[in-house]
């Protein structure tokens, strides 16, 4: 076996989480736009759990277990060598359960024997080594990677509800998928040059949505998706309730990634504010950070405008944070929780008829969220919304799903004008 002792992740192949398989893929081109060979993580499925049990005490949240299990799966192919390979493992030092993944990993990898595998998350220094300058070129590369999955996932929900040819809107999805992708990855171009091959490629994207053969049928009830960030988007976890949606009548609208990139910009300004730092070079580069990820988003979803309408984002995170205050303020809240609070008043505001909160079993965002929903309903005049938890085992979603979507098609009637449209 070859050994690759080096801090490097030249020479290793460096797999990405499927937080979303969409967002994966966009990231793993980001990489591979500065020469490194990123690829998704395989996706859930029935080893996952099995594989990752082995090593867990049985008190991590869903997310750590499906991501450590589909990592062993890595482990378990026949070309795998831990010295040629990386896994992207962010972290963060707050009190979520989110802060133990990458130490259990690095430990679970070491006694496995297995210490030389790396792990890096997006924003440290660790295995950038090697990249020399190009780091600040993957960060930028990484923000429209975001961006276009987001927006992709969104033509995606907002077209399948309404294919007249089932399976149509996922073949163009992957379709235009392969296509964005190829434009981030892109190799020895100038940032100008490659935001105009991603924003060329959503272009082609949104035209290839808008040829999709729609049936001709009045709006569904629009049901707003938030909740814990790796659980909505990850289809195994949440058992694909995107699907089981649609399958009982309705069109879901999920919160993007980059809602959760934006909220974090605004903690670090507000912490800055908050420490008497507002004239400082550390603010003045958060606001140089902010307003180059601003242009960049703007040039990208450019295009959408038209198909957009009616699914309309907060024009900054502080109109989300807002609506929340007076349920959860951010001054006592932090994170998803308010968040999903203030997003599910949004939807509200955009017509929906309703709000799946997805959450992880377990998880304090869902637990807050669901003690604070009823209140938020009733102000709405009885507007549905409900935790759904997931812990990897069966459960009854299909029927409490189909009991949901009655109370949202009532509540749709009551409230029939309040929808605007769709392009
Ligand atoms: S937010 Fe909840 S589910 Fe997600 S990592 Fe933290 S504790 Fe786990």
């Amino acid at each position: 076996m070859a050994v690759n002792t080096s801090n490097s992740l030249l020479n290793r192949t460096l797999y990405i989480p499927q937080m979303s398989y969409e967002g994966a893929r966009c990231m793993a081109a980001a990489f591979q736009s500065i020469g490194i060979a990123a690829e998704p993580n395989p996706p859930g499925d029935s080893q996952t759990y099995e594989l990752a049990r082995k090593y867990l005490a049985g008190d991590e949240c869903l997310p750590e277990a499906v991501t450590l299990g589909n990592f062993f799966k890595v482990a378990q192919s026949e070309d795998y060598d831990p010295a040629r390979t990386a896994f992207m493992m962010p972290t963060s030092n707050g009190p979520c359960r989110f802060g133990h993944y990458l130490p259990l990993a690095k430990k679970i990898f070491k006694e496995r024997g297995e210490g030389e595998v790396m792990f890096v998350g997006p924003s440290s220094n660790d295995g950038y080594e090697g990249i020399g300058g190009r780091a600040g070129d993957l960060v930028r590369t990484g923000w429209r990677a975001v961006v276009a999955a987001d927006a992709l996932r969104k033509l995606l929900l907002k077209t399948r509800p309404y294919e007249a040819a089932p399976g149509e809107t996922d073949s163009v999805f992957h379709v235009s998928l392969d296509k964005v992708c190829r434009a981030i990855s892109t190799p020895g171009v100038s940032h100008k040059r490659r935001l105009d091959l991603i924003a060329n490629a959503l272009e082609d994207a949104r035209d290839a949505f808008r040829a999709i053969k729609k049936i001709d049928q009045p709006l569904k009830p629009l049901i707003g998706i938030v909740g814990e960030i790796f659980c909505r988007l990850n289809e195994f976890s949440n058992e694909s309730i995107i699907r089981v949606v649609e399958k009982y009548g309705g069109e879901a609208w999920m919160s993007d990634v980059s809602e959760w990139v934006w909220y974090t910009n605004d903690e670090e300004e507000k912490r800055l504010i908050d420490a008497g730092k507002q004239l400082s070079f550390k603010m003045l580069g958060c606001k140089v950070k902010q307003s180059v990820m601003r242009a960049d988003e703007r040039r990208l979803l450019k295009a959408f405008e038209e198909d957009f309408s009616g699914y309309e984002e907060p024009h900054h995170i502080t109109q989300v944070l807002e609506l929340s205050k007076p349920y959860l303020p951010r001054e006592i809240a932090h994170g998803e929780m308010v968040i999903s609070l203030g997003r599910s008043i949004w939807y509200w505001q955009k017509g929906a008829a309703g709000v799946i909160d997805v959450s992880p079993f377990t998880c304090m965002n869902g637990i807050i969220c669901e003690a604070v929903y009823p209140k938020v309903s009733r102000d709405l005049g009885g507007f549905p919304m409900r935790v759904f938890y997931f812990d990897g085992l069966q459960s009854n979603l299909d029927s409490d799903v189909e009991i949901f979507m009655e109370l949202a098609k009532h509540y749709a009637q009551k409230n029939h004008a309040r929808r605007t449209c769709r392009a």
